[in-house]
């Protein structure tokens, strides 16, 4: 049994056996094969390894022709590995002694090999790349077209990945992914946001927890806790059931606050609504009390499809969420593509800082077949619909203008057309970059709303990327450079009457709850499953309470302070929800 602490991203706790997933999508199932199919099997890895071999050998030729020989001996570690017989020994013993396929000793044996890799020196822990390299390169020849990919799975799985993109986890098998563990990414990696509004248990930033298990071994996922068990034994298995009972009862006590509004013991409102990637989300928010949409990341559209989205696509999606809403408020957010949330035709260009790179407005604003494509649909699907817009990423004031007159163009062009459209619909911002928060005084006086992204204002802030495991723990709501923009974006809605909502992932954590009602904001847009725990402290609370927790927390400068702080403050208002110390 082995525990590995990571970062939870989406709570819950997921007991089943592992499926390891590469960077390829390959899960090899543990499979037995009788014993008269062991020989056919080894026949079958001595031509994968051959196979393998010639690969090899033919890159190794291309990259000695154009880059040199110098960068071609990295091939020679490879070729040692494949033709190394103790190697070859292993894979046929346990092919032979264990019943398994050729795919399930490959991986079972060069996992273990990865894993003697990582204990020893830096510079030969770098070799565990090759290693892998080499296991995807003998489970290709090996496997060919048949493999397994996320999306069919035939058991109950907890999936075990170095790095998923939010496509990879939108499209996965939902019925039989129970949680997740990977690799790389951090706190509000948009892999974790999906992750979170499907409801999969998960934890990421685990550095190398696919080196840890091979497929078929048991897994704790507790995505509470930010917390990973390979191959538990009976009574930690026992003590997660219980710990996991609870917590659905606990979930289950929050449903009765459904109809509840959420009003502070004082009488102030407080306005919930959901964030949501996908149309049918929608469903899941109201489920859940939410009032509304708060933000709606389009750009989901475009992921994991080959061909641009049409019109009618935009429109049908937008149709699909307003009906479901039955007239409660949406906003939508035009596309907020790059970084890593890319298009399939821009991934073959990749950038070198893409977070910093032409990603969301600015890509919109290079592309604006795309843009006006997706505003025209925005603007005939809200005819008599609650519909705002708002545009991601603003760093300054000539982006918003620009943005604001694409949308004054499709409406005229609209017009010219005779198509029935939205003439009024409300333009707001995200603000999510430092320089939006500081310019915050000009902003409100073109826009109509204001949205604070603090998964960006974070990153951007504080210099920390987002999905970078190695820096997650830098990366907090709780710095006081965050928390001061925050302050002065909501005093300047204030003073121009711009409405701020709130819908960073820290607006779904109840631990920053009293502090942002404290600080003014009204309304908060979460991921769905946290609306009612929300909703929970919203009505424990006075507004007064708040205030003074504000208070306080803008008197401390550092963020482990202002966490412990909240953290304990929250504990006294909810003391049944689980929050790490
Ligand atoms: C944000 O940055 O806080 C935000 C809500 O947008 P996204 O997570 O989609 O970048
Ligand atoms: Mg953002």
């Amino acid at each position: 049994m082995k525990t590995k602490k990571g970062i939870g991203v989406s709570p819950g706790v997921a007991i089943a056996p592992a499926a390891v997933i590469d960077a390829e999508e390959f899960d090899i199932p543990e499979r037995h094969v009788p014993a008269e199919m062991a020989q056919g099997e080894i026949a079958r890895l001595r031509k994968a390894v051959s196979l393998s071999k010639t690969d090899i050998l033919a890159l190794q030729k291309r990259t000695g022709e154009q880059i040199g020989k110098e960068t071609a001996s990295i091939f020679d570690f490879h070729l040692g590995l494949l033709k190394d017989k103790v190697l070859l020994k292993k894979f046929i013993d346990t092919i032979m002694e264990d019943h398994v396929t050729s795919e399930y000793a490959v991986a079972a044996v060069l996992r273990g090999y990865a894993k003697e890799f990582l204990d020893m020196p830096q510079y030969l822990a770098e070799r565990v790349k090759d290693v892998y390299d080499i296991e995807k390169r003998l489970l290709r020849n090996l496997v060919g077209q048949s493999r397994q990919t996320l999306q069919h799975l035939d058991s109950d799985r907890i999936l075990l990945a170095h790095d998923l993109t939010p496509s990879q986890t939108a499209g996965m098998d939902r019925k039989h992914v129970l949680g997740l563990a990977i690799d790389a990414g951090g706190q509000t990696s948009h892999t974790a946001i999906v992750a979170k509004a499907l409801g999969i248990a998960a934890v990421v930033g685990l550095n190398n927890v696919t080196a840890e298990a091979t497929a078929g071994t048991m897994v704790i996922v507790d995505g509470t806790r930010g917390m990973v068990i390979i191959d538990p034994d009976e009574k930690t298995i026992a003590e997660y059931r219980d710990y996991s009972r609870r917590q659905v009862e606990f979930i289950h006590s929050l449903d009765a606050l459904r109809d509840l509004p959420a009003v502070t013991m004082d009488g102030h409102e407080i306005s919930l609504l959901g964030n949501i990637e996908f149309p049918v989300e929608a469903s899941s928010v109201i489920e859940k009390g939410g009032d509304g949409i708060g933000l709606y990341r389009t750009e989901f559209l475009y992921l994991g499809v080959e061909s641009e989205p049409t019109e009618e696509d935009h429109y049908n999606a937008y149709k699909e969420v307003i009906d479901l809403c039955k007239g409660r408020p949406i906003v939508i957010r035009t596309l907020d593509l790059g970084a890593d949330k890319q298009t399939q035709s821009r991934a073959r260009t990749p950038e070198r800082n893409p977070f910093l790179g032409c990603r969301s407005i600015r890509f919109c604003l290079q592309e604006l077949p795309m843009f006006k494509t997706q505003i025209r649909a925005i603007l005939r699907a809200s005819v008599d619909a609650d519909v705002r817009m708002m545009f991601p990423l603003i760093t300054n004031l000539r982006e918003l203008r620009q943005a604001k007159t694409i949308v004054r163009d499709v409406a005229e062009d609209l017009e010219e057309d005779r198509v029935e459209h939205r003439h009024d619909i409300p333009l707001g911002m995200m603000i999510e970059t430092p320089s939006a928060a500081l310019q915050c005084n000009a902003f409100a006086q073109e826009v109509d709303f204001f949205s604070l992204g603090t998964n960006d204002l974070i990153q951007y802030t504080l210099a920390v990327d987002r999905a970078n495991e190695r820096v997650a723990q830098l990366f907090t709501a709780a710095h006081p450079a965050v928390l001061g923009l925050i302050k002065d974006v909501i005093r300047a809605g204030q003073r121009y009457e711009v409405p701020v909502s709130l819908c960073g992932e820290m607006g779904g954590d109840v631990v920053f709850t009293m502090l942002l009602m404290g600080l003014g904001i009204t309304t908060f847009s979460c991921t769905p499953p946290a609306i009612p725990e929300i909703k929970k402290v919203v009505r424990s609370v006075t507004m007064e309470q708040a205030v003074k927790v504000a208070r306080r927390v803008m008197t401390f400068d550092g963020d482990q302070e202002i966490l412990n702080y909240l953290r304990v403050a929250t504990r006294e208002v909810l003391p049944e929800t689980y929050i790490s110390m």
